[in-house]
C-alpha cells in the first residue's frame, strides 16, 4: 500500500511538472528621459503594441518547447525590425550619419557568449552574436570582420540606408546643429531580452545603434559581455540599457551576477544596488533580469524605461514610465 503510495506520488509530481514546464521573458526597448506628458498616447501605443508583438513571440517559442536561446533571438528581432527602437532598423546614427550596430548574447548554462560590434550592414545583429557564439571559436567580432563572418554563414546583408530612418537623421542634425553634449541626448531605444525556458536555462541578449553622434568607432556596453549583459545560471541573466560608458567602468551586469553570487542578493535586491553605484556614479539607464526560478527585475533610474514580461503562468506586463 505505502509503495503504491509512493508511486502514484510520483506519478503526479512528474506529470504536473510535465504539465505546467515553467518559462518566463522580459524585455526592454530602452530606457531614457520619457515624459508622459509628451508623449502622445498614439505614440504610446505603437510602442506598447511592438512590445507586445514581441512577448507574444518570446512566449510562443518557450511555450512550444523552444530553447531561451531561440526565444532571444526571435523576439529582439521583432525590435530589430522595429524602427521605433536603437537597434537594427532605426538605430541612432554616427557622427556621420551612418549606423554602426552592436549586439551580444549569453547562456547560462555553459557560459557561452558571442558579439559583434561596430557593423554597418547586418540585418539582424542578434542573430550574427548567436552565431560568432555557436559558430565561431571567439567571442567578440567587430566591424568589416564580423559583417565577413555574417555573409559566409548566410545571414542577410543589407545596405547602411536600410537602418537609417528620417527620425533619426532629423535628431541628429537637430543634435549637431545644437552642438550639445552627445551623451545626455536621444539614447534610449536599445533593445534586450532574458529569459527562462522550459529546461531551466536562462540567457540574456542585447542590441543597439548605440549613442547618438557617435564617433571614432565608438563601442558601448551592448557587446561588452559582463558589462551590458551576462548570464549565468547558478545567478541570473542580464541586459542593460543606458549610458554605456558607465556600464563598461561598472563591469555592470556581472557585477550584478557577483553580488547575488558573493552576497545571496535576490535578484531585485542585487539590480537596485547595481542602479544605485550607476546613479553614484553619475550615470543613467536601466537592467532587466531574471533567474532560474522566473524571478524577474526591471529597474531604472531615468523617467521611464521601454519594458515588458510574460510568463508562462499567465502573468503579463508592459510599461513605460516610472
Ligand atoms: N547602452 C547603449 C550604449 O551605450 C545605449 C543605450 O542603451 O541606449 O551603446
Amino acid at each position: 500500500m505505502k509503495k503504491l503510495l509512493l508511486l502514484t506520488w510520483l506519478f503526479l509530481i512528474t506529470f504536473f511538472s510535465h504539465a505546467q514546464p515553467k518559462y518566463a521573458l522580459v524585455i526592454h526597448g530602452g530606457a531614457g528621459v520619457m515624459d508622459r506628458a509628451k508623449m502622445s498616447p498614439a505614440v504610446q501605443k505603437e510602442y506598447t503594441d511592438v512590445l507586445n508583438s514581441a512577448l507574444k513571440v518570446g512566449d510562443s517559442v518557450l511555450r512550444s518547447g523552444g530553447t531561451c536561446l531561440d526565444a532571444i533571438e526571435k523576439t529582439i528581432m521583432i525590435l530589430e525590425n522595429s524602427p521605433l527602437f536603437n537597434a537594427g532598423k532605426g538605430a541612432v546614427l554616427t557622427n556621420e550619419g551612418m549606423a554602426e550596430l552592436d549586439a551580444s548574447i549569453m547562456e547560462g548554462a555553459g557560459l557561452k557568449a558571442g558579439a559583434i560590434a561596430g557593423v554597418r550592414d547586418v540585418k539582424n545583429p542578434i542573430r550574427v552574436a548567436r552565431a560568432v557564439m555557436e559558430k565561431s571559436e571567439h567571442v567578440m567580432l567587430s566591424g568589416t570582420g564580423a559583417s565577413q563572418f555574417a555573409k559566409e554563414k548566410g545571414y542577410e546583408i543589407v545596405d547602411n540606408s536600410y537602418f537609417v530612418t528620417e527620425p533619426r537623421l532629423k535628431s541628429l542634425q537637430e543634435l549637431q546643429r545644437k552642438e550639445r553634449e552627445t551623451t545626455q541626448n536621444d539614447k534610449h531605444g536599445t533593445v534586450g531580452c532574458c529569459a527562462l525556458d522550459t529546461y531551466g536555462n536562462i540567457a540574456a541578449g542585447t542590441s543597439t545603434g548605440g549613442m547618438m553622434n557617435k564617433r571614432y568607432g565608438r563601442i558601448g556596453d551592448s557587446p561588452v559581455i559582463g558589462a551590458g549583459t551576462y548570464a549565468n545560471n547558478a545567478t541570473g541573466a542580464f541586459s542593460c540599457t543606458g549610458h554605456g560608458e558607465y556600464y563598461i567602468r561598472l563591469g555592470f551586469a556581472r557585477d550584478i551576477s557577483a553580488l547575488i553570487e558573493y552576497k545571496s542578493l535576490t535578484i531585485s535586491q542585487a539590480c537596485q544596488e547595481e542602479v544605485k553605484k550607476l546613479t553614484r556614479l553619475g550615470g543613467t539607464g536601466g537592467v532587466i533580469g531574471i533567474d532560474k526560478n522566473g524571478n524577474i527585475a526591471m529597474e531604472f533610474n531615468t523617467s521611464g524605461m521601454f519594458r515588458g514580461y510574460i510568463t508562462s503562468d499567465g502573468k503579463k506586463e508592459v510599461a513605460i514610465f516610472k
